[in-house]
């Protein structure tokens, strides 16, 4: 495996995954797996810059994560799958680099403004309550009154609710985002997410990979990645660090049961390997064309996350009489849901099996985590060797 260029990617424990998970990078690694060397790993450290009690449920949260990956057919066999904190080299890269980084360079980073505004949004919900619900009511029945309809819907008009309050608060967010002032929102970033990209530096260039996975969203820490390798390199006149390169990565946008994209904060998910009459009860309750209230109605599919979904698991042909008889008005939501809850299960039940078996074989999920943990280490204290070597620092005792 290890003539193949190197690729490195990383999740943080945040429990099980869905099947947005499993159509976007799941499906990506496993594609991944058959060409480059892949390590990938689980950020636990990471997962503490969101909260930092967080670790009393990693024992759970990291088991949970690795039989997905396994169920959705990341293999160990022919990628390195560890724990980011069994490899303590992490932590000395990242004090190493963070010595090579300003501070003024982390202030500006995108993913730390927006962080800030989400923190200062949260703020402003919890202070500010009675006025944003206040708001939200308010236009809600301004919507009813323009589309009576939705009247006789309890379910939609939910849904509209959550969304207004949801575009009340992102305009929030957008407006305290572009502001420009700094450091006046210290008191709600700690030191160890300041430094998280710095973190994420080692975590990558501790593997010396050729290539990082990344969507479009990543590009920025990826680059800061990119000028730390410099760094480093023109700092020490070394050639330690590889300089890798983004290896853009476009994933699919699965619906959520309500139509938003797939998510665990809209609670709007299905769990790889979800158990059958929990997926018929989620699949009968999904958000549908809000026009098409009876069968008759013309139904418009682009915008049902219902056929969104039979896209992902019914067969062309099927799919395209449902979006015809659907547009003619020849197809109920019920019957439509009816077949998806078929397809679905027809897909998920391999899946549920082979998760099923892997729960009962705890001890193996663990014992594949600790064997890969032991390769990347490998690879970490090799890194590690030449990184103390070209900084011209004595080697510690073996
Ligand atoms: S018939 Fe199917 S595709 Fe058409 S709106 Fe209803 S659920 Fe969506």
């Amino acid at each position: 495996m290890e003539e193949r260029p190197r690729v490195l990617s990383g999740a943080r424990p945040t429990g099980r995954l869905h099947l947005g998970h499993l159509w976007g990078v799941l499906a990506n690694w496993k594609k991944l797996q058959e060409t480059y060397a892949c390590y990938f790993f689980i950020a636990d450290w990471h997962a503490l810059t969101e909260d930092p009690r967080k670790s009393l449920e990693f024992r759970t949260l990291i088991e949970e994560i690795v039989m997905d990956w396994l169920t959705a057919g990341v293999d160990p066999d022919r990628a390195v799958l560890f724990v980011q904190s069994w490899v303590p080299e992490h932590v000395e890269l990242h004090m190493v680099f963070s010595m090579l980084v300003h501070l003024s360079r982390l202030l500006r980073m995108p993913t730390l403004k927006e962080h800030v505004a989400s923190l200062r949004t949260e703020e402003f919900r919890g202070t500010r309550k009675g006025e944003l619900d206040r708001a939200t009511r308010e236009a809600v029945q301004h919507v009813l009154q323009r589309y009576p309809d939705l009247v006789e819907h309890p379910d939609r008009q939910s849904i509209l609710t959550a969304e207004a309050k949801q575009i009340f608060l992102q305009t929030l967010k957008d407006a305290v985002e572009d502001e420009e002032e700094e450091l006046s929102y210290g008191h709600l970033v700690s030191y160890g997410r300041l430094g998280y990209p710095v973190l994420q530096s080692a975590d990558v260039l501790l593997y010396r990979p050729r290539f990082v996975p990344v969507g479009e969203d990543q590009l920025s820490h990826l680059e800061l990645t990119r000028e730390i390798a410099r760094r480093f390199n023109r700092t020490y006149k070394t050639r330690v660090f590889p300089i890798p390169k983004p290896l853009l990565t476009d994933f699919p946008k699965v619906p959520g049961t309500d139509g938003r994209k797939m998510s665990k904060s809209y609670g709007n998910t299905i769990l790889i390997g979800e158990d059958r009459e929990t997926l018929e009860k989620k699949i009968r309750r999904m958000y549908t064309d809000p026009q098409k209230i009876r069968k008759t109605d013309p139904g418009r599919p682009e915008i049902c996350p219902v056929f969104q979904l039979h896209r992902m698991v019914t067969p062309e042909g099927e799919q395209q009489t449902i979006a015809e008889d659907c547009r003619a008005g020849a197809l109920g939501c019920v019957v439509c849901k009816g077949m998806l809850a078929e397809r679905m299960e027809a897909f998920m039940a391999p899946l549920r099996e082979r998760r099923l078996a892997l729960e009962r074989e705890r001890d193996t999920v663990w014992d594949r985590l600790r064997e890969g943990t032991r390769k990347a280490r490998a690879l970490a204290q090799e890194t590690m060797r030449q990184v103390r070597a070209a900084m011209g620092m004595p080697e510690p005792p073996a």
